[in-house]
This record gives structure tokens, C-alpha cells and sequence, in this order.
């Protein structure tokens, strides 16, 4: 037997948690995971995980899916697309309906308890906080030391920068000065809650949040927008504002001050009872925090020799198609099957270039589709604008590509192409 493969992980969030998760099999890959928060620990509130995504975790195996059951996730009935202002308003454009389908359409999760069920097999002594990576160098014989900025190191033969949308691995192996190595604002920006399912269901009224008939609903206005579903098993509603602030684009700025007087006016003219759960919900204090919207432009790669990236340090995205999270799964799907079947650290080097030439355009392509879709979703798509007829057409076909997907085919293709890799050795 030869010697374990030493793979150290970078970042410890969905993308990195999900990896660990997914290589905890291999017992001949030997994983350490380094958190450079104080504790592995998810900030952001709800997460979907679209079918695409459900159908990658059923992939890496039944104790991934089983996550996030025991995380309370709730599977949505269906997701629907409403008119809020306009000809029509009030009006549903189109729906995706699981019973209609015959398929899942997405699990809403809080991310926290995701990350820790992720995480909850992971063995103590291969879990590291507050480690945050600094820089890296090579050895004469091709191994890599991971400099952490506390000044202790770690040894590896590949390192996997799941560091996410700051990531410093990706400024690694694209180079500082390649200007698709830092992100860039989108200008969009958003203000989340996370409520009480008595409270939101006050505020929104029944038929709007329903757990015996779980929906999320995307709210298209002009300029303005509103979602809402439901998570923890029914305990709690997500309910997000999302507007545009031209001046932002490409801006420095991650953070907005929206004054309540900004929501009142871009809600003003919505229907009664949204209208009435902005003011109930995000009214009650002068301002809210808000959020800019960023994504990476295109990397020309995700690997360099032994180094690459995974989830938003690969691609980071808006969320507007719900798939970032999804992108990280399904990339640590492909990068754990093919790490599973190599036996030394150059054949893992193989096991990287494959990943890359595989993941690459998908999450490239779901990124720019991403943002036209928040163009879209903002009332403000070029061909759509608020009318109904065209929204019905052009919106919920931009899904299907990224849904639809069969994975399966994607990790064999994969799979195939690292056989010719290795010049037909005998695969595991
Ligand atoms: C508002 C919003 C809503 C979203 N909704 C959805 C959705 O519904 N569905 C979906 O699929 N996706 C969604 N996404 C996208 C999704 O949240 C991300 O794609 C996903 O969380 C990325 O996970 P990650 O692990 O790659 O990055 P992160 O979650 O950012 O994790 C990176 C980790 O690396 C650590 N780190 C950073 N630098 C270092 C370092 N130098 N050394 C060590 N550690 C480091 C960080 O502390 C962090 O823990 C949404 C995103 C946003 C902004």
C-alpha cells in the first residue's frame, strides 16, 4: 500500500464542509480541514438546496443526505413567481410544482445546522479553527507547506482553497495582479430576516406561509423585489428586500445603510399584504443592515498543480438562481470521486486538472446566468420589463440547465476522463 495522499482543505463553510464530508471514505486519503474563524460556524441565515444539489449530497452517499434531514430542511412544494407591480399584479407568472413534476424542486435549510450536521463525523484531530491560511511554499520534493498566519505550518501534497469569495488560494493560482482573481459588486443589494413562522404568518397572512404547503415565493416589482419561504421545519420564515443601487456597481462597498424611508418607498405601491410585512418586519427600526451582491468574473483555471479552488473561491455568484451552495456540492461530488480514485499524489494532480476541465463551464455559465436572471427578477430585464406574458416565457426556462442536471452523467464523464488521464491504468 502506498503512502496516504495528505489533502489539506482550506475554509471550513459549505463548500469545504461538504468536501471533508464527502472524503471521509477514502481511507487512503489522509484530510485535515483549516477554519480561520475561532470555530467552524456558518453566519448567513437560510440556504436552498436546489435538485441539482439534492441529487449531488444522494451522490456522495446517504450520510450527506441525511444531514440535511436532520437539519431540519424543508422540502418546498413548489416555487412560485408573482407579479408585484405592473399590468397584471398580483398576478403568479409561473411555478415549479413537485407534484406536477414528479420531481424535488428544493430544501430550505438554516445554514448553521447544515454545516454542523456536515461536519459531525468529521473526527476532532482532522478539524482545525482558527487557522487562516497565509501563504504556501513547495519542498524539493513537491510537497506544500501551508504557512497560517499564527505562524504554525501544515504539510500537504494537495491543498484545496474552499476559502471562499475572498479567497486567498485563488489569488495563488491565478496571481494577484489577474483581474478575475478579486470579486466584483454587482450593485444589487439585499436586507434579510429571519422570523418566526407566528410572527411572518401574522404579517403575511395564511396562504402565503403554509407549512402543510411549503412554497417559496419570488416577488417581481419595478426595481424591487421580495422573497420568502419557509425553514426548520417549519419554525421559521426567510423573508429578503432586494433593490439596485447603480452608483455601487464595481464599487468597494460590501455593506448598506437602508433607511426604513428607502423600503416604505420602494414597497409603497406593492400588494396590501406585502406591503404590510415590509413595514411589519423591517420597519420597526430606523435602519437595516444591507448587503451588496458580488461575484467573481471568469477564472481562466481552478487548479495549479497541486492547488485549486472549490465553491465561491471558484465562482462565486449573486444568488439569484439559489446555487451557489448548490455548485459547492456538486463540486466536491466530482473532486472527492476523482481524489477517491487515485493512488499518489501525482495521479491527484491528474484528479485536479480533471475537475477543472469539468466544473469550469458549468459554474462559469451559472454565474452570468445568475446575473441576467437578478436583472429579470428586478423587473428591469430588457425584454421582459413587467410583462407577464414575456416573464412567463423567458423566466423559469433559465432553470432548467442548472436543475435539470444529471449528475450522474457529469461525474462519469469525469471519471472516464481521468482513466485517460492515467493512461488506462487499473481504476479502483
Ligand atoms: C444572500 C445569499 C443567498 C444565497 N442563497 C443561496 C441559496 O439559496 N442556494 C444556494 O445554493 N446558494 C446560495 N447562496 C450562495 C452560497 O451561500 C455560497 O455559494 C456558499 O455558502 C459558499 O460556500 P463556501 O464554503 O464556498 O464559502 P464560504 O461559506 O464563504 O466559506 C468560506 C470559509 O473559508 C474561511 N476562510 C476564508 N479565508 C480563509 C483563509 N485564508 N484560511 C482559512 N479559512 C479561510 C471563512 O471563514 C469561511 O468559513 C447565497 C448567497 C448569498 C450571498
Amino acid at each position: 500500500m502506498s503512502q496516504p495522499i495528505r489533502i489539506a482543505i482550506s475554509g471550513g463553510g459549505l463548500a469545504g464542509a461538504s468536501l471533508i464530508q464527502a472524503l471521509l471514505k477514502f481511507p487512503h486519503l489522509d484530510v485535515h480541514i483549516f477554519e480561520s474563524a475561532t470555530a467552524f460556524k456558518e453566519s448567513g441565515m437560510a440556504i436552498g438546496i436546489a435538485r441539482n444539489a439534492l441529487a449531488a449530497l444522494d451522490l456522495i452517499g446517504p450520510s450527506a443526505t441525511q444531514c440535511l434531514e436532520r437539519a431540519g430542511a424543508v422540502p418546498m412544494r413548489g416555487v412560485r413567481f408573482m407579479l408585484a407591480q405592473g399590468e397584471g399584479r398580483g398576478n403568479l407568472i409561473d411555478e415549479a410544482d413537485d407534484k406536477a413534476q414528479g420531481k424535488r424542486i428544493t430544501s430550505i435549510v438554516h445554514r448553521a445546522n447544515f454545516l454542523q450536521e456536515l461536519l459531525a463525523d468529521v473526527p476532532e484531530e482532522r478539524m482545525h479553527a482558527s487557522k487562516k491560511l497565509d501563504k504556501t511554499e513547495r519542498t524539493k520534493d513537491g510537497s506544500i507547506i501551508i504557512h497560517f498566519t499564527d505562524g504554525s505550518t501544515h504539510e500537504c501534497d494537495i491543498l484545496v482553497g474552499a476559502d471562499g469569495i475572498h479567497s486567498t488560494v485563488r489569488k495563488l493560482i491565478l496571481g494577484k495582479n489577474d483581474p478575475a482573481a478579486s470579486p466584483r459588486n454587482t450593485g444589487t443589494w439585499i436586507v434579510m430576516t429571519l422570523q418566526p413562522y407566528a410572527r411572518a404568518l401574522t404579517s403575511l397572512g395564511e396562504g402565503s406561509v403554509d407549512l402543510a404547503d411549503a412554497r417559496e415565493y419570488s416577488w417581481i416589482g419595478d426595481g424591487s423585489f421580495i422573497l420568502h419561504n419557509l425553514l426548520s421545519d417549519g419554525q421559521l420564515v426567510q423573508f429578503v428586500i432586494a433593490s439596485h443601487d447603480k452608483e455601487a456597481e464595481s464599487s468597494d462597498k460590501w455593506n448598506r445603510v437602508v433607511k426604513v424611508e428607502e423600503i416604505k418607498k420602494l414597497y409603497k405601491d406593492w400588494p396590501p399584504h406585502l406591503n404590510k410585512a415590509v413595514n411589519e418586519l423591517l420597519c420597526d427600526q430606523p435602519e437595516q443592515h444591507g448587503i451588496y451582491l458580488w461575484e467573481h468574473p471568469p477564472a481562466s483555471t481552478y487548479v495549479s498543480g497541486p492547488i485549486c479552488v472549490i465553491g465561491d473561491a471558484a465562482h462565486a455568484t449573486t444568488p439569484w438562481q439559489g446555487s451557489g451552495g448548490g455548485m459547492s456540492i456538486e463540486d466536491s461530488l466530482i473532486l472527492s470521486s476523482l481524489l477517491g480514485r487515485v493512488k499518489t499524489s501525482t495521479e491527484a494532480q491528474k484528479a485536479l486538472k480533471v475537475y477543472d476541465q469539468v466544473r469550469r463551464p458549468r459554474t462559469q455559465r451559472i454565474v452570468v446566468s445568475s446575473r441576467g436572471t437578478g436583472v429579470i427578477m428586478r423587473g428591469r430585464g430588457e425584454e421582459t420589463g413587467l410583462d407577464i406574458g414575456k416573464l412567463r416565457e423567458k423566466l423559469l426556462p433559465r432553470w432548467d440547465f442548472i436543475i435539470d442536471f444529471d449528475n450522474e452523467k457529469h461525474l462519469n464523464e469525469a471519471i472516464e476522463i481521468l482513466k485517460v488521464e492515467l493512461k488506462g491504468e487499473e481504476m479502483t
